[in-house]
């Protein structure tokens, strides 16, 4: 099997393939895990299956797990409110070091390949089926044949254009700058938790500690952020005010032309369709979500198991991997990936609101999801996802 991008969903998928005995070949453009920095926050309804595995414990043990973390939700600076996702308990995760942790695990069995500064460029298809794919690695153009396909290559992935795959896409009023200081020399400083801050009209604020003792910091607003990305004196003018008092001082310290920083585009879309014969999507390349309520990480990680099962299903069974197969991966996930979609964009609707009737819906909306006791779902998942044939860390050769 074939599996197209080294991320969180095509990492997860390979770990649980190549437990059970499949060979698997996993291409990945970078030269390393080291990708941008990203959000996190890995939920509840991703975590149980980690723990299971043994593989929360043992990245808590490695350092990049941060356990028992709380999520937060303010108008403005203090007035905190529910949390539309629930309030349960969550966890950071290095990602490159969750990557890595995984690579190795996979790499005690000899029937596991990874290729990294390996990029897909194309499909082949042989009668409507894709056989093979066109890559390029070091400036060389190459082949990788294969039984069957994934793409995780998370998203804008160029293959759903190549196979004329139609993308349906939701307009987001606001993108996000992703900042990164160092806290090494204050750690003390750092919050402990998730914490938002929404100041109306689509300025919202996310501040959280990640391992190496670094403070992230997501600044989201209306407007053309990747040119604020690089005017340091306006993100300043901008960002700082938003910045809770205790941490104002420090990051006003800190944030310079040297601070690590990126520009993220918000998407919310999703595929048509998660399939053509021979080549399955997963995670945001079927369906990518935008930052809001931190779920993109946790719907990746989610599709991964629910595609393990089916697919070490048929393969235990001798039936063939076809369309049969993928078509109940995407009718166990879809419905889950459009509803927290559908959440995502409501939130980000109301986000866009002045200050004092965010405060209100935000309010309000707390109110009734505790009389509705549907607080928890949003962390814990729309669906139960198992992990049928997970093989723990503690059995691994
Ligand atoms: C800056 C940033 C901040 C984010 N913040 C949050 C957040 O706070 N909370 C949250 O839940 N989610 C967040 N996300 C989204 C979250 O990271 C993704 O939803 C999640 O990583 C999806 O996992 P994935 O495995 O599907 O795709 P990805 O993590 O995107 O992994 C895809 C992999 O495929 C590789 N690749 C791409 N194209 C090719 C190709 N042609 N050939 C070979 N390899 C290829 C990429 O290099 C990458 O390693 C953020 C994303 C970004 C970019």
């Amino acid at each position: 099997m074939v599996i197209i991008g080294a991320g969180p969903a095509g990492m997860m998928l390979a770990y649980q393939l190549v437990s059970n005995g499949v060979p698997v070949r996993v291409l990945e453009r970078h030269p390393d895990f080291e990708r941008e920095f990203r959000g996190e926050l890995i939920q509840p309804a991703a975590l149980g299956p980690l723990e299971a595995l043994g593989l929360l414990p043992l990245l808590v043990e490695r350092g990049v797990a941060l356990p028992n973390i709380e999520r937060r939700l303010f108008v403005g600076e203090r007035r905190r409110v529910m949390v539309p996702g629930g309030q349960e308990r969550g966890s950071l995760i290095s990602q490159a070091g969750f990557l890595q942790v995984l690579h190795e695990l996979c790499g005690r069995h000899p029937h596991y390949r990874l290729d990294f500064g390996t990029t897909a460029l194309r499909t082949v298809r042989e009668n409507g089926r894709v056989v093979a794919l066109e890559t390029r690695h070091e400036g060389a153009e190459g082949r990788v044949e294969g039984e069957l396909f994934v793409d995780c290559s998370g998203r804008n992935s160029g293959l759903r254009k190549d196979v004329g795959l139609q993308v349906e896409s939701t307009q987001v009023p606001a993108d996000v700058v992703w900042l990164r200081f160092d806290f090494s020399d204050q750690p003390q400083a750092l919050p402990e938790g998730v914490d938002v801050h929404m100041f109306g009209k689509g300025v919202v604020t996310v501040l959280f500690p990640t391992t190496r003792s670094r403070l992230q910091v997501a600044y989201s607003a209306p407007g053309d952020l990747g040119g604020l990305r690089k005017n340091i004196p306006e993100l300043r003018r901008q960002l700082l005010p938003t910045i809770p008092a205790r941490l104002r001082p420090h990051v006003e310290a800190k944030l310079d032309e040297r601070t690590e920083s990126q520009f993220l585009r918000v998407i919310v879309d999703r595929l048509e369709r998660w399939f053509v014969p021979g080549l399955l999507f997963l995670g945001d390349a079927a369906h990518t979500m935008s930052p809001s309520g931190g779920q993109g990480l946790n719907l990746a990680l989610r599709d991964s198991f629910a595609a393990a099962n089916h697919l070490l299903d048929a393969i235990r069974g001798g039936q063939p991997l076809d369309e049969a197969v993928f078509q109940k991966i995407e009718a166990e996930r879809r419905p889950e990936a459009e509803r927290i979609q559908a959440m995502q964009t409501r939130v980000h609707r109301m986000v866009m609101a002045p200050m004092f009737v965010e405060h209100l819906m935000f309010t309000v909306l707390g109110l009734v999801l505790r009389l509705s006791k549907k607080a928890s779902q949003g962390g814990q998942g729309f669906a139960p996802v198992e992990v049928r044939y997970g093989v723990p860390v503690s059995r691994l050769p």
